[in-house]
């Protein structure tokens, strides 16, 4: 005899019920009674996960046959366990499927836009239109899919949408969800005639929404503007976000490295050698006019500042560096008659003398000039560790053969 069935009653079983017999139980009405099929009925799913939680164990269901629930009060009466995750520990998994969410609201896919934005509008900033099709709730029904009390819970699913089938193997038990065939998978059903005109009962719409896209000042490739909860709206979700990716468009003029710009500058050797001007189109078409003192001498790849004409910083708009580096273009050869050329004589500094050891032997070759290719192909063997690629260019082999 025991002295209580109350737990017994519970499980719907009798107090000589084996341990295979009280398992049998729970999954039959855990799966019944779960607030995921039925949220009416959570208090007895409690009820069941803690009669089979004490049944189960053979040293809980001893004192309980013997004392009653008296008996396991020290115990703290659900144990350490709650009947979800008992729940789950016994089917192993979310037996539902993935319509519900624990925490808050299920939140909708982000909506990721590349945004190409020209360093000129980097620099000054500017407000691009974007216009997207997006999901809306259907005004007309505020998303119900229909008229007020239209819209029925499907009974074949009991309104989740989703089917579980479980078959029994043995010991085991094998779970098979599907969509429910009775309301395609919407958990509700909602009659052709009663349906929402605007919507056709599908609850959403589409919609134009035109998003204005401040970009400020200073913005960097890769950032990003966030349109909080502007993605596609779904009854029963919180729409996700529409983002906004910056990606800069090279520039002909400029290089963009954080907040500094560089340019290439082209001065002819007059100028590298006796100073003079030159102008930089800025990316607000200010042109920034440079001069060079004469006596400052410029070499070919010579970098120089001016401060405070780069980027502007991102926020504070603090400008950055401008560097500028220097491509020297030399006159052509033959660019002046000999007498003029002998006349550099006198003005540049003279010619160092021949640095050969006086005993050294020594022997007269020549220079020759090399086309574009070869070029090229010459200056590549230098970079990668020469040899390697056969058939380019100055072949010495291909000359013989
Ligand atoms: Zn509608
Ligand atoms: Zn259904």
């Amino acid at each position: 005899m025991v002295k209580d069935t109350k737990l017994y009653d519970i499980l719907e079983v009798s107090p000589d019920a084996s341990d295979s017999e009280l398992k049998k139980a729970y999954r039959k009405l855990a799966l019944k009674y779960h607030p995921d099929k039925n949220p009416n009925t959570a208090d007895k799913f409690k009820e069941i996960g803690h009669a089979f939680e004490i049944l189960s164990d053979r040293e809980k269901r001893d004192i309980y046959d013997q004392l009653g629930e008296e008996g396991l009060a020290n115990d703290g009466g659900m144990g350490g366990m709650s009947a979800e995750d008992l729940f789950s520990s016994f089917f192993g998994g979310n037996v539902f499927g993935g319509g519900r969410s624990r925490q808050g609201p299920r939140k909708g896919k982000n909506l990721k836009h590349v945004l190409k934005v020209s360093l000129e509008d980097l620099y000054l900033g500017k407000t691009s239109k974007l216009s997207l099709n997006k999901n809306v709730i259907c005004s007309k029904c505020e998303g119900r899919g229909g008229k007020e009390g239209a819209v029925k819970k499907c009974s074949t699913c009991n309104g989740t949408g989703v089917r579980v089938l479980l078959r029994t193997l043995g010991p085991m038990v094998q779970q098979i969800q599907q969509p429910c065939d009775n309301c395609g998978g919407e958990g509700e059903i909602i009659k052709d005639k009663d349906k929402c005109k605007n919507c056709t009962g599908k609850k959403i719409v589409s919609e134009r929404k035109v998003l204005e896209v401040h970009i400020d000042k200073g913005m960097k490739n890769g950032q990003e503007i966030t349109f909080s909860g502007e993605a596609d709206q779904s009854p029963g979700i919180e729409p996700g976000d529409v983002i906004i990716q910056i990606e800069e468009k090279p520039h002909e003029r400029f290089q963009r490295r954080g907040n500094n710009l560089y340019y290439t500058a082209k001065i002819n050797l007059l100028t590298a050698l006796a100073g003079g001007q030159f102008a930089v189109k800025h990316l607000d078409d200010r042109y920034l006019v440079v001069t060079i003192e004469p006596g400052e001498v410029i070499k070919p790849g010579q970098l120089k500042a001016i401060p405070h004409h780069g980027m502007p910083s991102h926020r504070f708009h603090e400008p950055g560096t401008l560097y500028i580096q220097f491509d020297i273009e030399f006159p052509p050869s033959n660019w002046a008659d000999k007498q003029v050329i002998m006349s550099l004589e006198g003005i540049l500094p003279s010619r160092p003398k021949l640095d050969v050891p006086p005993d050294a032997m020594i022997e007269d070759v020549e220079l020759t000039t090399m086309n574009d290719e070869q070029q090229r192909s010459a200056s590549n063997n230098m970079a990668n560790g020469e040899e390697e690629e056969e058939g380019h260019g100055p072949s010495v082999q291909c000359a013989q053969q």
